[in-house]
């Protein structure tokens, strides 16, 4: 799951990250209220920053014409100008695709005079087993172009996760990004905080592009997070009923939420075929072997080790509400699954969704005998796969026709 900017600058703050004041608004007159309270405080300058779940908003585009997903306002006045075009507006940027996102909320905060940016990073280490720390001095603009022109620009660090992240090694990076001073020890506090945030929310993900240099009313410079994104590991949301409160449907595919609600993990992808397996790793390799012969994919769909009837309904409507799909590739190895349950499910959903589409099986496995005893008395036609390449090649041949 993951969370918008205004959110993960509130649990940044928690952990002692410096971020900018400021309010998430829904209507324009919420806008209105948080930018005058900005400029009466003393602010020279607010920004009104458009909330969706995708980066690249400062260079984004509104479907209407309307650029910047990210404004700067010297007034109040310029401010609610800002908030009320972006509200209710799709943005489109490099991250959202062609369709956009619609905009429901804006942050409207005070804006930070910007001396220098930077990219900071927190995230998992696959390759290595660790948390690893990436800073770079090349903040504020597209860090995958980094990693690929200048690779040597961007600072790793691990972290042992029993030991947990060392003091030493916040002076470390805030040494390669050439801070000295006060603004040294500020930033080493402030990667500290920032994985402890990591850690404690099980995130998967904790980005601040840019994290900044910023001079302060007072003339002194500090560290501040002017971005913020969070991403979650859905798998330890149980643990965190804060955290589970700020997700935002809106942001979500809806055959995603509703494969959600009946426990199957659900994917939606841009291919013809879908597929409706047991287990993640069945459920990768059909989509390989779906390219493999020539077609593509419409789905990943993990019915579980011990669907149920009403779950595998659930799943073939979910699966027929894409209107991109052209047949049905059900695979199904019971270990655990008894093919019978499955073949049960098929037949009624069928039945129910009045299914015109080519729909190919293959059951393998525990009860399987009985599974195709149920599919052969339904008197539905299908067609049958004596293996999973045999089954992939006949669905792979009702799309190309
Ligand atoms: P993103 O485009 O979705 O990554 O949104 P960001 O929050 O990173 O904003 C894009 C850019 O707008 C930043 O890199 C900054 O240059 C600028 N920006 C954002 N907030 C502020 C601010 O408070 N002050 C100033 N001067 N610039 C800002
Ligand atoms: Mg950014």
């Amino acid at each position: 799951m993951n969370i918008h900017e205004y959110q993960a600058k509130q649990l940044l703050k928690q952990y002692g990250v410096a971020v900018p004041p400021g309010d998430a608004c829904k209507t324009v007159e919420e806008a209105q209220a948080a930018a005058a309270k900005i400029f009466a405080v003393g602010n020279k300058l607010a920004v009104v920053k458009s909330q969706i779940h995708a980066g690249g908003r400062g260079k984004g585009v509104f479907k209407d014409g309307f650029k910047g997903g990210v404004k700067l306002a010297k007034s109040a006045e310029e401010a609610t100008v800002h908030a009320k075009a972006m509200l209710g507006n799709t943005l489109v940027t490099k991250q959202t695709g062609p369709d956009g996102r619609v905009v429901s909320t804006v942050l409207v905060a005070a804006a930070e005079d910007i001396k220098k940016e930077f990219y900071l990073a927190v995230l998992l280490d696959r390759a290595n087993s660790r948390p690893l720390i990436m800073a770079s001095t090349e903040g504020g603009v597209d860090i995958e172009e980094v990693a690929e022109k200048t690779p040597e620009k961007i600072i790793k660090e691990h972290v042992d996760p029993a030991m947990g992240f060392q003091p030493w090694q916040g002076r470390k990076i805030a040494a390669a990004l050439g801070l000295k001073g006060d603004l040294a020890s500020q930033a080493a506090k402030l990667f500290a905080g920032v994985y402890k945030a990591w850690w404690e929310a099980d995130a998967s993900m904790v980005e601040i592009n840019p994290l900044c240099v910023c001079v302060g009313a007072d003339g002194k410079e500090k560290m501040v997070a002017v971005d913020a994104k969070i991403g979650l590991d859905d798998n330890a949301l149980y643990r965190h009923k804060d955290i589970q409160e700020m997700r935002d449907l809106a942001e979500e595919s809806p055959l995603e939420i509703e494969a959600s609600k009946f426990n199957l993990n659900y994917i939606k992808l841009d291919g013809s075929i879908a597929c409706l397996v047991n287990g993640a790793g069945l459920a990768m390799a059909t989509m390989d072997i779906i390219q493999h012969y020539g077609a593509s994919p419409a789905n990943f769909l993990d019915v579980g080790g011990g669907a149920s009837k009403d779950q595998v309904t659930a799943a073939f409507k979910i699966i027929l509400s894409d209107p991109a799909v052209k047949a049905i590739f059900v695979n199904i190895f019971g270990g655990i699954m008894d093919c019978n349950v499955i073949a049960t499910g098929i037949v009624a959903a069928v039945k129910e969704t009045g299914l015109t589409l080519p729909l190919v099986v293959r059951l393998e496995g525990n009860n399987v005998v009985a599974g195709k005893k149920t599919l052969a008395e339904s008197g539905l036609t299908l067609i049958t796969g004596d293996s999973m390449a045999d089954a992939a090649k006949k669905a792979v041949a009702t799309v190309a026709k």
